[in-house]
């Protein structure tokens, strides 16, 4: 591909200035960025550059690449791909077999990529459960790592070894920053990771030279900062005790809180109630599901329908902490403590508190309809 800057692309296919500018204040929303940066990722993205690329798929389902490339139309990410010059892509370039591998060795000799690597890797047995072109994915992660500028672990299996690492890993599945030690490495988890905080992470590097901050399990605070708990819309129903019980009961169809179903929102720290999926049309709490947690080291094993620990997190210093001693308090007690409760944080808390020290037999939606 010829240098070409983002500008140009969307020009190409008929996009607007202004749509230009749209795409680069939603990548500084994105970024938590303030109005200020709109203007330098504006002038970053129109200067002609070419970042090459390299991206690896190993032990995956091509999940990331498919939620990348599969927009509703033709969209600034893609373009943003396309300067990005993706020199080796098994999923979607034309090569294949020796003349594929000659152009990763190409990339990989001239160096100065940024490697994506999709999948996790085996590690048992010598990493024989994965191999392509007769090498093992270990060898070909570790040749390729070693010109890359930075490696990006895309989705939770390259992340933090996802489903192949499950329980009981039969192939010694390993995650990306267990292998590659001696470069930055940044996780995108999720299942798959959504095209919005890739492409911002993308858009960051072309437009700042530099990776975002990164949390303790290398996640950019950008996308993996803020707990989904704590912005969810059906927060308030958890605050009332207005539960979901059954799929399709009275609490379902009225779109309350799903911790009884399992939902892992309160472990799991993930931007998906800013910007949703597939062009922000929804996301799993929104389509009435509970989170599975797909951000989350290990979320495999968490068991779907299990309720998350709420004391497995620091919680916010208004949260009453009384989920496990309600169960055996007096009346008396528990009205008293509701009380402090409520002075704390308010009568919507206290009601959480009583409801989910319930068992879930005895709690029907129905009864919070009288608190209503
Ligand atoms: S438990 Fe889940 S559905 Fe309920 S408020 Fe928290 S994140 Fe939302």
């Amino acid at each position: 591909m010829t240098q070409a800057s983002v500008l140009e692309g969307l020009i190409q296919r008929q996009v607007s200035r202004r749509d230009f500018l749209k795409f680069c204040s939603s990548m500084a929303a994105a970024l938590m960025l303030p109005r200020t940066a709109v203007g330098k990722i504006a002038m970053q993205l129109e200067a002609p550059k070419r970042t090459p690329l390299v991206w690896l798929e190993f032990q995956d389902c091509a999940g990331n690449s498919e939620a990348f490339l599969r927009s509703s139309k033709p969209t600034a990410a893609e373009i943003v791909l396309d300067i990005l010059s993706v020199d080796y892509h098994e999923t979607i370039m034309a090569a294949a077999g020796f003349q594929a591998e000659d152009a990763k060795k190409k990339a990989v000799e001239t160096g100065g990529y940024l490697l994506v690597v999709e999948g996790s890797i085996p590690t048992d047995e010598g990493g024989v459960h994965c191999t392509i072109g007769g090498r093992t994915a270990m060898d070909i992660l570790k040749e390729a790592a070693s010109n890359a500028i930075a490696v990006v672990a895309i989705g939770s299996c390259a992340a933090f070894g996802g489903l192949p690492a499950a329980s009981p890993n039969p192939t010694g599945a390993k995650a990306v920053m267990d292998l590659v030690t001696d470069k930055p490495v940044v996780n995108m988890p999720g299942c798959p990771c959504n095209a919005v905080n890739l492409t911002a992470l993308v858009v960051h590097f072309l437009s700042f030279g530099s990776l975002p901050e990164l949390d303790a399990h290398k996640r950019p605070l950008f996308a993996y900062g803020a707990r989904i708990h704590d912005n969810c819309p059906r927060r308030g129903h958890f605050d009332a005790g207005e539960f979901v019980l059954a799929w399709g009961d009275e609490g379902h169809r009225k779109g309350w809180c799903l911790y009884k179903m399992g939902c892992k929102g309160p472990i799991t720290f993930h931007n998906c109630p800013a910007v949703g999926y597939n062009d922000n049309t929804s996301w799993p709490i929104k389509a009435g599901h509970g989170c599975i947690g797909c951000s989350e080291i290990g979320f495999w094993d968490f068991g779907l329908y299990n309720t998350a620990s709420l004391q497995s997190f620091a919680p916010p210093t208004t949260y009453s902490p009384v989920q496990p001693a309600v169960e055996t308090m007096p009346p008396t007690n528990a009205a008293l403590l509701g009380g402090l409760a409520g002075l704390a944080i308010g009568a919507a808390g206290a009601a959480a508190v009583m409801q989910l020290s319930k068992k879930d037999a005895d709690a029907k939606p129905a009864a919070s309809d009288e608190q209503k």
